[in-house]
């Protein structure tokens, strides 16, 4: 179900003062854009000489919400406001049941380290994450696209990615080949999937990321044959591949019925288990409608 906001209401909630402040970042272009989340949007608004703050709204159960760095109550500071005014002009489809980031579960560890590297000087943990950065492409592009800094894929860089991933699935099993070069191949084409996954997310970006499915199909039964030694391994690179492509669905919004027929497709196409065959992981992007379509058409 799609909501619709109200501005004017929600602009009487926040009061004058900070839909002034709101009005000014507007006019300067922050929040510079809006990332779909959670069926609400998440954006981040920079001012010189001041840390950035990142900010989520959305129409949860409980109505309009905003989850803001600069507040930790609910209120609706001019930060909500901003992007709310920007995804109101992007044509967010806002769902009427969206998840803020508050009620994502996070993974408890993550949730201690996290608080841990709160707890760390600023500067030496900029230091200790541009040495790990410097040291992992994944780390890196996250790092970059972090600070806005990266673009949409261009043609040619889309065709550089499409043959490496063609190479790398078709180099796995070629001339002499054991099952290590299978999950070795699987492995690279999660990095350069994931890598792709930080760039500003595109239809191309999306159909890139299911060529690497399919690819992966391929390879996995090999792994799977094999699974007295590769227990875990061919799930967990599925597993990473599917992610990142529900991740990309929901930024990307593609049309649900072109998605679900592609699904269909690549799910029947496969000779042994499909690393997208989880229909529910789609609920957000093709409906409860299509998902129940996709389980019954095994
Ligand atoms: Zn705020």
């Amino acid at each position: 179900m799609a909501a619709k906001i109200d501005i004017d209401a929600l602009r009487d909630v926040a009061g004058s003062d900070a839909c002034a402040t709101a009005d000014e970042w507007r006019a300067v272009g922050q929040p510079a854009e809006f990332v779909p989340v959670g069926g609400g949007a998440s954006g981040v608004i920079r001012e010189v000489g001041k840390p950035p703050i990142e900010v989520w709204v959305g129409v949860t159960a409980d109505g309009f919400t905003a989850e803001c760095e600069c507040s930790p109550g609910a209120r609706l500071c001019a930060h909500a406001v901003a992007l709310t005014l920007l995804a109101l002009d992007g044509g967010l489809s806002w769902s009427s049941a969206a998840t803020p980031p508050s009620a994502v579960a996070v993974d408890p560890r993550v949730a201690e380290l996290a608080a841990l590297a709160q707890s760390i000087p600023v500067r030496r943990l900029a230091l200790l994450v541009a040495e790990w950065a410097a040291a992992d492409r994944v780390l890196e592009s996250g790092l970059r696209a972090q600070a806005g800094q990266l673009e949409a894929l261009t043609a040619v860089e889309l065709a550089q990615v499409r043959r490496t991933i063609d190479d790398l699935a078709g180099g796995a099993t070629g001339g002499q080949w054991d099952l290590h070069d299978v999950e070795k191949a699987g492995r690279a084409i999660v990095e350069e999937i994931e890598v792709l996954a930080q760039r500003p997310p595109t239809e191309e970006a999306l159909l890139l990321v299911e060529r690497a499915a399919r690819a992966w199909d391929g390879l996995s039964g090999y792994l799977y044959d094999a699974w007295e030694t590769y227990e875990e391994e061919p799930a967990e690179i599925g597993d990473a591949l599917r992610a990142a492509h529900v991740r990309l669905c929901e930024q990307v919004q593609p049309d649900p019925d072109d998605l679900a027929s592609r699904l269909a497709e690549i799910i029947a196409a496969a000779e042994v288990d499909s690393c997208l065959d989880e229909p529910w992981d789609y609920l957000a992007a093709l409906g409860r409608q299509r998902v129940k379509a996709l389980i019954r058409r095994h």
